[in-house]
């Protein structure tokens, strides 16, 4: 036996339901963020990372919703099937670009992901990092 040969990934592409609303990751995913505030929970989302018009790029018409509490971020969803596509900062830092994070669960090919860590983040209370559970995307998949 020995274990599958991971291709490092160089580009990742997702798409929504109705295929509207797509994104295109261009940088090596490390790792991949389950969040447990009541947005991303309720919409079964996980993350990756990237700073916009730099790694990441969404093309396509969408929706967007701020949290009414606490609301540094723009949640942009497909204005036809719904599905979450992105947040964004809704202000980038002075001088900075602007942090953004695509769903993949949009993946177009989710053979490629399997294999990366999950991160689990407490944005429900703590908005730290709870401990690592040693799981990959395929131990959370479906
Ligand atoms: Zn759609």
């Amino acid at each position: 036996m020995s274990n599958p040969i991971v291709e490092p990934i160089e580009q990742l592409t997702g798409t929504c339901h109705c295929g509207t609303v797509s994104w295109r990751y261009s940088a090596e995913p490390h790792r991949v963020t389950a969040c447990n505030c009541t947005v991303c929970s309720k919409a079964g989302v996980l993350w990756i990372y990237g700073t916009e018009d730099v790694d990441v790029a969404v093309h396509g018409k969408t929706t967007c919703y701020i949290r009414d509490d606490h609301g540094d971020l723009e949640f942009h969803h497909c204005p036809t099937c719904g599905n979450t596509i992105c947040w964004r900062l809704i202000e980038p830092k002075a001088g900075e670009k602007r942090q953004i994070a695509v769903n993949l669960r949009l993946a177009d090919t989710p053979e490629q992901i399997m294999h990366l860590p999950v991160r689990h983040f407490d944005g429900l209370m703590s908005f730290k990092e709870t401990t690592g559970s040693g799981e990959t995307v395929r131990d959370i998949w479906y």
